[in-house]
């Protein structure tokens, strides 16, 4: 399968690592949208949130919870960050491998 997320996790494509474990790993977006913005992605591959099932609960509250402890390590736990999924053609979803952006270092704009 040819996915760039997928290649990140199995280290085939080098980028500098944040965060890794048994299920995910985490690194810094090629294109920041703000100071701070890193992609928390599972290392299996689930192609959006419309592929998760009842087995995929854990892991999701994994991968939430790792945000908050990078927020925190990044120093934007006080001062505030979005976190997003992006689900489909109308979220401007890109890589069509899961991923969770951790948004913070500065005022973050947008619909909501
Ligand atoms: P999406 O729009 O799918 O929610 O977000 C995909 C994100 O992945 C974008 O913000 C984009 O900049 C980032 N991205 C795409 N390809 C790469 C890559 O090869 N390396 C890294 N570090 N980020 C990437
Ligand atoms: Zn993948």
């Amino acid at each position: 399968m040819n996915c760039i997320f997928c290649s990140i996790a199995q280290k085939k494509s080098p980028t500098e690592i944040i965060y890794e474990d048994d299920q995910m790993i985490a690194f810094r977006d090629i294109n920041p949208k703000a100071p701070v913005h890193i992609l928390i992605i599972p290392k299996e591959h689930i192609a959006s949130l419309n592929d998760l099932n009842e087995s995929n609960s854990s892991l999701l509250g994994k991968l939430i919870l790792q945000a908050k402890n990078l927020a925190r390590q990044q120093g934007i736990a006080k001062s505030g960050y979005k976190l997003i999924f992006n689900c489909g053609k109308d979220a401007g979803q890109l890589v069509n491998h899961i991923h969770l952006h951790l948004l913070g270092g500065g005022p973050l704009g947008g619909i909501i």
